[in-house]
């Protein structure tokens, strides 16, 4: 089996943590005095939040991060910091976000946030009224009550569970897909006739369009925030769940003239979200071979992990980004699908400081199992040779 590991976006999108490597020693920064002295003696952040601390707004600063990644940061600052004013503690968590990027990434970012720039202020968007977020009219009645209460169990209600760790409901109503289908053929249109060459959503996708790229960023943030996040928070929390603070979304097109199926692999994301936009379709099923760790990426599946699921227009998949899958050739029509690879900055700096992964990884759970099998059989073998011994 090959797989194709990191199916990642290269433009840094928000500047959020995507394609996270650490990019070695961080340069000396230019900070106050309490900023600098935590820096050097104790540059690192905490392992649990502290749940108390209510973070600062960072809305109104014009930063190369999400306001939202250095608000849900704050509440892993080293004790210290969280006291001294707003400016130190950007000075320092963006020192610490500026690590994930290296040099040639930061000009990259910088080139993503020209390009998405020339876009917005050229495409003329046909439906203005799909790039706010409005939920009556987006979401299914059904959808739209499990958040009243945001609980395992008012999900559940509306979800099934067809394989461990995939979750499928209704979502978009089916006026809201027609609308963002007519936006992407338009945009596409438009990409066409002014010659406007566009940046494909991973290096996996010939066709389709990031959603990011000609305005949708605000509206997939409140998509995030307000829906996404609140179900990772219950079904994924050991991957990040409740802490996903940023974002890259697309819409992948599959069929005659487009791209025919997608191979096996994992996304650069904590939790993704699949929602069939339509149109009419037959194949395209997604495979799922459970979910696996770095290191793990390219081992067998159990019987268990295998599943196949059929898209149905307007429903959604919700599964780890590290769930390995595939598409199968859709075999006629046309397919579109809408993704949201959702991240989490924090899990990610986290990820650094573990080994063992069985909480989420299939084949971490088998060795550690096993394990503990073979340490039962010592402690039984053991007990059984002291007790002939006191028997002779
Ligand atoms: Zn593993």
């Amino acid at each position: 089996m090959s797989l194709h590991a990191g199916a990642g976006d290269r433009p840094a999108a928000a500047g959020g943590g995507n394609g996270v490597v650490p990019g070695g020693e961080p340069s000396k920064p230019a900070v106050g005095p309490v900023a600098a002295a935590m820096l050097t003696s104790q540059h690192r952040l905490r392992l649990n939040p502290n749940k108390d601390h209510k973070p600062d707004s960072y809305e109104d600063l014009q930063l190369d991060f999400t306001p939202a990644i250095f608000s849900s940061l704050e509440r892993y600052l080293p004790p210290g910091m969280l006291g001294v004013n707003r400016d130190d503690k950007v000075k320092f968590m963006r020192e610490i976000l500026l690590k994930y990027l290296p040099h040639g990434e930061r000009n990259r970012a910088q080139r993503h946030r020209d390009y998405r720039q020339k876009i917005i202020s050229n495409y003329q968007p046909l439906h203005r009224e799909i790039y706010t977020l409005h939920a009556a009219t987006f979401f299914v009645p059904s959808f739209l009550k499990a958040f009243t209460d945001s609980t395992e169990e008012s999900f559940r209600n509306i979800m099934s569970e067809p394989s461990p760790g995939i979750f499928t409901f209704e979502m978009f109503q089916p006026r809201f897909c027609d609308l963002v289908l007519s936006e992407v053929e338009n945009f596409e249109k438009w990409v066409n006739e002014a010659k406007f060459r566009i940046m494909r959503p991973n290096t996996m996708n010939k066709y389709g369009a990031v959603l990011d790229d000609f305005g949708f960023e605000t509206m997939l943030d409140r998509l995030l925030e307000g829906f996404v996040r609140p179900m990772s928070r219950v079904f994924f929390p050991e991957v990040g769940g409740a802490t996903l603070d940023s974002h890259h979304g697309f819409v992948v097109e599959y069929g005659k003239d487009r791209d025919v199926d997608l191979g096996f692999h994992v996304d650069d994301s904590e939790v993704t979200l699949n929602v069939c936009l339509g149109k009419q379709f037959s194949g395209g099923e997604l495979f799922f071979r459970g979910t696996r760790c770095d290191k793990h990426v390219n081992t067998g599946s159990q019987s268990e992990e295998i599943f196949d699921y059929t898209h149905v227009p307007g429903r959604a998949v919700l599964h780890r980004g590290r769930h390995r899958h595939g598409a199968r050739a859709t075999t006629s029509g046309h397919r579109i699908n809408l993704l949201l690879w959702c991240r989490s900055s924090i899990f990610r700096e986290m990820k650094k400081y573990q080994k063992d992964f069985s909480t989420w990884c299939g084949e971490c759970l088998r060795e550690k199992k096993e394990r503990q099998r073979q340490t039962i059989a010592v402690s039984k073998s053991e007990l059984l040779r002291n007790e002939g011994e006191s028997l002779g």
